[in-house]
């Protein structure tokens, strides 16, 4: 299946999970456990933030063995996510790697906040990573619900950069046409994940 397939059988997901109508995870009948003990094929990989209310298998609706996922708080892309990813595109072939932020996130606000130096420790080094991608949002939005929702985008897109600058490898499957990076959004409000369009 090509990338842009998967993106749709993705967002079909979601569809699923916003309609009530869900057939993945949290109905786990038609999986063949017994089949995966030795394998794994997914179709993509997902980084998402640790939210606990955002579980990408959930709101995607997918099904064990479905997606490789990554998460981690803000979604930033250090070398544990980097070489967690190459895994999965390097070994596991999947054609898509889907960054999906999410309305309201933690970091994002904190970064937004310049809290990196109080907050201290390795959870203020993500936050610090964070604040120079948010901080030219905050001249743009209208409200605190614009700005937050623009920081975000920014932080989906500073993600999906960062991991082909970092890893040689992941930017050459893309310059090769093997593998699609996609950036989207989950909303808290609507619990729908909207794809962010490429920047012209
Ligand atoms: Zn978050």
């Amino acid at each position: 299946m090509k990338g842009s397939e998967v993106l749709e059988k993705i967002l079909r997901g979601n569809k699923r999970f916003v309609q009530g109508e869900r057939t993945g995870i949290c109905n786990p009948v038609d999986v063949d456990l017994g089949a995966m003990v030795h394998f794994q094929s997914p179709i993509a990989a997902v980084l998402s933030c640790s939210d606990s209310r955002v579980p990408p298998e959930h709101v995607l609706d997918k099904k064990i063995g479905e997606i490789f996922v990554v998460r981690v708080a803000g979604k930033v892309p250090g070398p544990s996510v980097i070489g967690s990813l190459e895994y999965a595109v390097l070994n596991l072939k999947v054609p898509l790697l889907l960054v999906l932020g999410h309305e309201n996130c933690g970091a994002v606000k904190a970064a937004l906040e310049g809290k990196g130096d109080e907050v201290g420790g390795a959870l203020g080094g993500i936050i610090r990573e964070l604040e120079p991608v948010v901080k030219p949002t905050l001249m743009k939005g209208e409200d605190v619900a614009e700005v937050m929702h623009n920081a975000v985008d920014a932080t989906v897109r500073y993600t999906m950069a960062r991991i082909q600058e970092l890893s040689p490898v992941i930017a050459a499957a893309v310059r090769k046409g093997e593998l699609l990076v996609k950036g989207a959004i989950y909303s808290l409000s609507t619990s729908e994940v909207t794809v962010l369009e490429e920047e012209g």
